[in-house]
């Protein structure tokens, strides 16, 4: 079977950051029949990671049931990680051994993002699709302009005329 990677700093965009992962071996059981989370409609089966998130604009924790390469299968929120721990315990008995302490810095995670937005950047501004109104607009070359860039020089512009 395939091993899990290394996690990522965060494994969504509404995450701060990462604060544990697991990675489920064979010892780990797994409970049907816990009816605590769907994807779609289905409740959840056995995924192989385990990522515990701090979420951006909360003090809620997320807990992530992730493929082998940390993509979210389905989710779940808690008021803290020892809560999230417990619920993850009740449906994969004998995962609390197997949390491991995730110490990645802002800058790390940063720097995560920049890569993933890399290609989305404006040219102009530099700011990035998750603060801006829309995806920006593609130019010849890789040039790419963001909505508040277009807003701004058109205002400009309206304002030098006559
Ligand atoms: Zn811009």
């Amino acid at each position: 079977m395939e091993k899990p990677s290394a996690p990522p700093p965060i494994i969504c965009l509404n995450d701060r950051v990462l604060l544990h992962y697991a990675v489920l071996n064979d010892s780990v059981g797994f409970t049907a029949g816990h009816g605590l989370l769907f994807v779609g409609r289905k409740e959840i089966g056995r995924v192989p990671c385990l990522a515990i998130c701090q979420d951006k604009e909360s003090q809620l924790v997320t807990l992530y049931f992730c493929d082998n390469d940390w993509s979210p299968m389905g989710i779940g929120t808690s008021a803290s990680v020892e809560a999230t721990k417990t619920t993850a315990e009740r449906i994969y008995p004998g995962s609390s051994a197997s949390w491991v302490e995730a110490h990645f810095t802002e800058e790390e995670t940063k720097r995560f993002l920049d890569e993933l937005w890399a290609a989305q950047r404006c040219s102009f501004c530099g700011r990035l699709p998750d603060q801006t109104l829309f995806a920006p607009f593609e130019g010849n070359g890789n040039a790419r302009i963001c909505d508040k860039c277009i807003r701004q020089f058109s205002s400009q512009l309206g304002n030098s005329k006559g």
